[in-house]
């Protein structure tokens, strides 16, 4: 059966129509893609999460022998809640040169230009493969592509570069900060809250380390960034929910809080979380015991690790992308990409991609249909040096 051609708006227009907000199952979206490269002769592996509900797909084309090249997306996007749409967002809509639609931007575009590119990569016959990887869950903290990778260094000859292709505005980016976020439980003792002497509350227990965490942010800001190259310049630290409390008169016992911090490439990643929880060890935990022995407790259990995108100046990524994108230039970016994950494997990559970020996440999401054509040609012209004719 010879493959369908779809060009890449149309190919964006069928991912966009798949709600794989982070929440669901990405398996009919995969489904499609699988069902697509399989017209075309290349067949793909999956690597599913622990339920089988979604899964990172991997297909190689051309020759298996060498390293190749990866182009890797995620297939998963924010979700829409709360957001006020003029458009239906699971249908790409075009106004005006701009192509509206979750996920268009971030990043099902640069998905849809390389799917679209598959028949004319395999026509004009590959001498070095190209590797398409597509992962689940990267909004919800680059979970799936750490399986993907660990498949793919385990099964297959390493890599020999990858692109990573997170709007960008088709720049190159070789750097940027990474993301650790974390879940601070703090459990005290309920009272009637006239009783302050008698119970632990939770949430006040909670602000004082809050408090704690703003101090070590400022540091961190006031240490700055040697690189200049950053905005903002500095490892910031955030606290993004809390929860916490029954009632105005009783002293809480239950108080939950999610925070995260950016370190920037080349600092101690470890450290901000190091000094919390010797804060938590040494200053606060021994108060608690005293007034109520057994009973309070402080636990922060880690919900992402994603590794910042150190320059590399040459490597066989930064060369190659700048050449495709023809650009001197490199840039560094404040949000994390997946880039870090491929980095810590050993397998050199840079940032490059359509859109533009500052669509991403929002309601009315675009991305341009000119940028939906810059990603093309760079693609084409990645086609011309890997390919033989
Ligand atoms: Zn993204």
């Amino acid at each position: 059966m010879a493959g369908e051609h779809i060009d890449a708006v149309e190919m964006l227009r069928r991912l966009v129509a798949f709600d794989t907000t982070s929440r669901n199952s990405n398996l009919e979206l995969i489904d499609f893609v699988r069902h697509y490269l399989r017209g075309h002769g290349v067949e793909s592996e999956l690597v599913f999460d622990h339920g089988g509900a979604k899964a990172n797909l991997y297909a190689t084309l051309g020759p298996r022998e060498t390293g190749g090249i990866i182009l890797s997306g995620h297939t998963d996007v924010v979700p829409i809640d709360d957001q006020d749409w003029t458009t239906d967002p699971w249908r790409l809509t075009e106004q005006h040169g701009l192509l509206y639609g979750r996920g268009s931007c971030d990043m099902k575009g640069f998905v849809a230009c390389c799917l679209a590119l598959v028949p004319e990569f395999l026509a004009r016959g590959l001498k070095e493969p190209i590797h398409l990887a597509f992962s689940y869950d990267e909004e919800v903290g680059c979970l799936g592509v750490h399986s993907l990778i660990e498949h793919v260094v385990a099964n297959h000859p390493k890599p020999r570069l990858c692109l990573v292709g997170e709007p960008t505005m088709m720049q190159v980016v070789d750097a940027h900060k990474g993301i650790r976020s974390f879940f601070t439980t703090v459990t005290g003792l309920e009272a009637h809250s006239s009783a302050t002497h008698v119970g632990v509350n939770a949430i006040m227990v909670a602000a004082d380390l809050i408090g704690f965490l703003g101090r070590m942010g400022e540091e961190l800001k006031a240490r700055g960034d040697a690189t200049g190259r950053f905005t903002p310049p500095y490892t910031t630290l955030s606290v993004g929910t809390i929860e916490g409390g029954t009632a105005v008169n009783i002293i809480p016992r239950h108080c939950r809080f999610a925070w995260e911090y950016r370190p920037l490439p080349g600092t101690d990643a470890d450290e901000p979380i190091r000094r919390f929880e010797e804060h938590v060890r040494t200053q606060v935990m021994p108060a608690l015991e005293e007034k109520a022995p057994g009973v309070a407790a402080i636990t922060t259990v880690p919900r992402s690790v994603t590794p910042a995108l150190s320059p590399d100046p040459g490597s066989a990524a930064e060369v190659l992308a700048k050449a495709l994108a023809g650009t001197n230039e490199t840039l560094a970016v404040s949000y994390a990409t997946e880039a870090g994950i491929f980095q810590v494997h050993g397998i050199p990559t840079v940032v490059c991609g359509p859109g533009d970020i500052l669509q991403a996440h929002r309601p009315n999401e675009f991305v341009a249909l000119d940028q939906i054509r810059a990603c093309t040609a760079f693609l084409r012209k990645l086609a011309d040096r890997v390919c033989a004719a």
